[in-house]
């Protein structure tokens, strides 16, 4: 049996993140991932890092429109319905949170959160780290004026939080992104947020990991945690058991699976989104947009073109719905001109969603030498490194960055 001071479970963008702000402190790490580093939702994502998105999908007037989309096979939003009792719960505490109290709550906790990380990634980029981050800003497009106008009160109240913006009316948004279409009424660009190339991050990290002295074991399921009173005592993977001082879970949309028979019930649902790069794209934009009533991400990635969208609840379920990625081409071309590409990837990945939009970072109040590290929904990678860096200081017993109460996994009990 292989002993460390810590293992972490999963090597998406979290795990390995956590497994580097581990290194760096000299604690002696094994990471465990079922499969490759960076073959869950961290690798084809929309690689964005926006602040300027802190506002968490449950809001008021959420509900109504989500209503709305449910009729709709091509719509943003789809929920598979099912006789599943963990579904049918976090819908209601989902619902539950939709209130103008939660979004402040959940802003005053996420944008700081996600300033800490940009400055962290700024500091991987200057140490030499090559994963193609740019600060050139996002802009959030709309095809009508009431969901402008609706962008704009968003922008007001991010403001409040720090978020500066520029609302750009008519041929304002053309000046500053000139591929976009004659429908696009208005824009508004946040110039505090970044995007880089997920995939190249999380495997350049990895790499890092491991010449910092992390065992990184990949094709290594862990099938089970077993514990003694309030400990775990050891992992049981399809290669052997592992035992460590502390555990910590980065399992993405499949934590939740792997501390049910502890008795710890963390409301994780997976949500499927879809991407589709376009490889040597004839035309691409300069900088990533949000095609707003679409729901759609567009990212230049270095002579690539990603678009990304939609939010299914289907379970952990990945399989490929041609109709909805046929969406997302479709719901593209009402801003961008049709774009030819040489070649075309089509991915998708599961979002880890809590009800609350906020992470679950903390131990479990039954187990003391466990840490969950799950539940970043849509925001995993600008999460990312402040999660590594909080993770690592909750382990080393070192003063903390941000207060994790708010992110505790009790709070769902
Ligand atoms: C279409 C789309 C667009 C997105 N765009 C953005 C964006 O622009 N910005 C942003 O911040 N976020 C974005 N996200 C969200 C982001 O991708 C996720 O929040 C993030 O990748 C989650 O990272 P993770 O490490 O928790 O999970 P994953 O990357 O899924 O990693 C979990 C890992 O655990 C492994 N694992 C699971 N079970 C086991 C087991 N039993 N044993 C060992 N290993 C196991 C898996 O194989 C996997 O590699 C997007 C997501 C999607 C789908």
């Amino acid at each position: 049996m292989e002993r460390a001071d810590v293992i972490v479970i999963g090597g998406g963008i979290i795990g390995v993140c956590v497994a580097y702000f581990l290194a760096e402190r000299g604690i002696n790490a094994i990471l465990l991932e079922r499969d490759e580093i960076c073959s869950g939702a961290s690798y084809g994502n929309a690689g964005l890092v926006v602040p300027s998105h802190s506002v968490p999908l449950s809001t008021p007037g959420v509900i109504e429109k989500g209503l709305k989309w449910l009729l709709n096979p091509e719509s943003p939003l789809y929920i598979r319905f099912r006789l599943d009792f963990e579904l049918m719960s976090w819908l209601w505490r989902f619902w539950r949170f939709c209130t103008e109290e939660h979004v402040k709550h959940s802003l005053s906790i996420l944008v700081p959160m996600q300033q800490e990380s940009l400055r962290l990634f700024e500091q991987f980029a200057a140490s030499g780290l090559e994963f193609g981050l740019q600060r050139k800003g996002t802009m959030t497009v709309f095809n009508t004026q009431k969901t402008f106008e609706e962008g704009v009160q968003e922008a007001e109240l991010l403001r409040e939080y720090g978020i500066e913006s520029q609302v750009l009316f008519g041929e304002k948004v053309r000046e500053k992104e000139p591929l976009l279409k004659e429908s696009v009424v208005g824009g508004i660009y946040f110039p505090g947020d970044a995007h880089l190339d997920p995939a190249q991050f999380v495997l350049a990290l990895a790499k890092e990991v491991e010449q910092k002295g992390v065992e990184v074991l990949t094709q290594t399921e862990v099938i089970e945690l077993q514990v003694r009173e309030n400990i775990v005592e050891s992992v049981v993977t399809t290669r052997g058991q592992f035992k460590a001082d502390t555990i910590v879970l980065a399992a993405g949309a499949w934590s939740s699976n792997l501390v049910r028979n502890l008795g710890i019930k963390i409301p994780i649902q997976p949500a499927k989104g879809y991407s589709i790069t376009f490889y040597e794209p004839n035309l691409c934009p300069s900088i990533p947009l949000m095609l707003s009533e679409v729901r759609v991400a567009v990212t230049p990635l270095n002579g690539r073109l990603r678009f990304g969208g939609t939010l299914e609840l289907a379970g952990l379920d990945l399989s490929i719905n041609q109709r909805r990625v046929e969406a997302i081409r479709r719901g593209a071309t009402q801003y961008l001109p049709q774009i030819e590409a040489k070649r075309e990837e089509v991915w998708r990945g599961l979002r880890p969603c809590t009800p609350d939009s906020l992470p679950i970072i903390g131990r479990p109040r039954k187990f003391d030498n466990l840490v969950i590290a799950s539940g970043h929904g849509i925001l995993g990678v600008s999460l990312g490194p402040v999660t590594g860096k909080l993770v690592a200081q909750l382990v080393c017993g070192e003063p903390l960055d941000f207060d994790i109460q708010p992110l505790s996994p009790d709070r769902f009990q």
